[in-house]
C-alpha cells in the first residue's frame, strides 16, 4: 500500500522532535512491501526527513490537500494514490482512509501510536490478501 503520513503532531511534536518508533515502523512497513510518503498542509517537508534521517524510507514528499481532497490531488501534483493515511486530523482519514492518531504535541517517550499504526496496516494487508 501507499501509506501517507502527515508531519505536524503525527510524526513530530511542536518542538520538532520525532515521535517514538517512527524509523522502526517505517523500516518494517517497507520490508513488508509498502511505500512511505510524507505530506503536509504547509508545504513540502523534506527537511523533516533530513533532520531525522528518514530520507532512506520516504519515497516522496507532497503537499497535503486541506479541502476537496480527491480533486485537489492532481492540482497539488500528488502523483500517487493514497491507500492508507496517518494523520492527527480526521478529515484526511475520512477522505482516503487510514488511521487518526493521537496528536503528538509534546515529546513523550511512552507514546506508542506508531505501533498501533503498524498493527492496523498489518491487519488491513492481511484482510486484503484474504480477499475480504
Ligand atoms: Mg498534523
Amino acid at each position: 500500500m501507499n501509506i501517507f503520513f502527515d508531519v505536524d503532531s503525527t510524526l513530530i511534536a511542536r518542538d520538532g522532535s520525532l515521535r517514538p518508533f517512527v524509523p522502526q515502523v517505517f523500516e518494517r512497513l517497507i520490508a513488508e512491501g509498502h511505500r512511505i510518503y510524507v505530506w503536509s498542509g504547509v508545504g513540502l517537508r523534506w527537511e523533516v526527513g533530513e533532520q531525522h534521517r528518514l530520507r532512506p524510507y520516504v519515497s516522496d514528499v507532497f503537499v497535503k490537500p486541506m479541502y476537496d481532497h480527491h480533486n485537489s490531488l492532481r492540482l497539488l501534483g500528488v502523483s500517487v494514490k493514497p491507500d492508507f493515511c496517518v494523520d492527527d486530523h480526521p478529515e484526511v482519514i475520512g477522505a482516503f482512509g487510514g488511521v487518526t492518531v493521537w496528536p503528538y504535541e509534546d515529546p513523550d517517550p511512552l507514546d506508542r501510536e506508531m505501533e498501533r499504526v503498524y498493527q492496523m496496516v498489518r491487519g488491513l494487508s492481511k484482510a486484503r490478501l484474504n480477499g475480504s
